[in-house]
């Protein structure tokens, strides 16, 4: 079938074809390190992983950069109130730096519990403030800038392709649509390449620029950081539809006036995750961390389970109930693979030209419903199908359950050796039979008492539509 990939910019699925047939390049919008991520974040991160890992499943080879957002982005992406980073600091009573830190780390290690892989290259905005002081020279050389109220402003007059992304109508660019505070500007579309103190007077990352003494712009950040680590042109570019209307439109102006050429192939955006009917976010207050999730007893990986049950299009609306049914269905996978090791002599299949041609079919399922743009829930049918399926050996499932993981990221085969070392010995296995067998004869009181006494010998049992799953404590 071939990969098809939806781009934001001309909105259709388009067949994917790489500049460089050997590599592709991706750049996604990182972190803004002044505060936790929220689960609405990392689902972006999520989506960012699984087309990562779809590509190099499909034979390609990949070069991901990510940016660390840790100067530059106000609460309003066009350009009016505060700096994030500086906010978050005069809050706190620590620096600036030490905020940006402190929120990198955690960044990292939310993404590492989530099975995230590491991209090729980060970098830190403030490790690039030259890069970004020659793009807006180029710019300048150009005639596209405009200084005013000590602000340097990219002029949207003079680049006749703005809004193309966001698909603006530019017979309304002048009237003013959005809500404008900054009176420098010419146009309300116009927006800030360098501050300087003019706009901050406390201010402290600041840098020296021909233009006085100042700070980047949030846009401008990821134009000089992609060109430098990326090129002037190269394939993918992605992030939460958020950015569509401003950050990534102004992406593209400034790097197309910049350059004089198509910067990006596809644009790539996640839908939002939801909570309560709004947009997960922490300007709202409404918003949760992975933290939370597994203060309250749940792994990571069932919140990276919970993003692969919708497509990274459509929102996705977050409940505790859903939460629990994808740690259910996690934790069910697990055993099935882990009986199916078991009753396989604990071998799987080597490689796989060695599987039947049936269950090679899977692995032609699997993938088609990769190459539909990414569609993880069909995805996840696949492997629920294979799972069930009785014309697919114990040996055969075990192979396929971790070559799909490969794409899907949850540890599959960690788990199932995790599991598989916990030796039950026979009193919980009893009790275990004892508790299903008075569950059947519809004796809760008996499987109340039982499930209560393997909680004193350190198993948790949960029971779901497909049995009763257990854990270690
Ligand atoms: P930020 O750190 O604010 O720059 O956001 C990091 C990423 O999360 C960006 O790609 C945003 O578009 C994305 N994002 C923000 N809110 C949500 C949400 N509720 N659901 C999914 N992605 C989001
Ligand atoms: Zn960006």
């Amino acid at each position: 079938m071939g990969l098809k990939l939806y781009n934001t910019m001309g909105r259709e699925l388009q067949e994917f074809v790489p500049i460089n047939p050997n590599q592709v390049s991706i750049y996604a919008c990182g972190p803004t390190v002044y505060n936790f991520a929220h689960i609405g974040n990392l689902r972006t991160y999520v989506f960012e992983d699984i087309l990562k890992r779809t590509l190099e499943y499909l034979g390609f080879k990949v070069k991901h950069m990510m940016n660390i957002t840790d100067v530059g982005h106000l609460t309003d992406d066009a350009d009016s109130g505060e700096d994030k980073m500086e906010k978050s600091a005069r809050e706190t009573g620590k620096t600036v730096w030490e905020i940006a830190e402190f929120y990198t780390e955690a960044f990292f290690k939310d993404t590492k519990s989530l099975n995230i892989i590491y991209a090729d290259v980060i970098s830190k905005a403030t490790d690039n403030i030259q890069e970004m002081i020659e793009l807006i020279q180029r710019l300048e050389e150009k005639g596209y800038i405009y200084i005013a109220g000590g602000n340097v402003y990219f002029s949207i007059d003079k680049f006749p392709d703005y809004g193309k992304l966001a698909l603006l109508d530019r017979q309304k660019l002048h009237a003013g649509a959005r809500i404008e505070v900054d009176s420098n500007k010419k146009n309300p579309y116009d927006f800030v390449l360098w501050f300087t103190k003019s706009k901050f007077e406390n201010q402290t990352m600041i840098w020296d620029s021909p233009w006085g003494r100042g700070y980047p712009g949030w846009h401008i950040e990821c134009s000089a950081m992609a060109i430098k680590y990326l090129g002037e042109h190269f394939d993918i570019h992605c992030g939460g539809i958020d950015h569509i209307n401003v950050h990534h439109t102004n992406e593209i102006a400034q790097t197309e006036a910049a350059t004089g050429k198509k910067w990006v192939n596809y644009w790539l955006h996640a839908e939002f995750l939801v909570l309560n009917k709004e947009k997960m976010a922490k300007s709202a207050g409404n918003f949760l961390t992975l933290a939370e999730l597994v203060k309250r007893g749940y792994d990571p990986l069932d919140y990276r389970y919970f993003c692969l049950t919708g497509h990274y299009r459509s929102q996705l609306q977050f409940s505790w109930e859903s939460l629990d049914s994808s740690r259910n269905a996690r934790l069910n996978i697990i055993e099935k693979v882990k009986s199916c090791y078991e009753e396989a002599g604990k071998k799987t299949v080597g490689k796989a030209s060695e599987l039947s041609d049936y269950a090679q079919k899977l692995i032609f399922n699997f993938r088609d419903s990769l190459e539909d743009d990414l569609n993880c829930p069909k995805a996840l049918a696949v492997v629920w199908t294979m799972l069930k399926d009785s014309k697919v050996s114990a040996i055969e499932k075990v192979f396929l359950a971790i070559e799909f993981d490969k794409v899907l990221g949850l540890s599959l085969w960690e788990e199932v050796n995790r599991e598989s070392n916990i030796s039950i010995d026979d009193e919980v296995s009893n009790l275990i039979k004892e508790r299903e067998e008075a569950r059947k004869n519809r004796d809760f009181k008996q499987a109340d008492v039982l499930r209560d006494k393997l909680k004193d010998l350190g198993i948790e049992l949960k029971d779901t539509p497909d049995g009763t799953v257990w854990k270690k404590l």
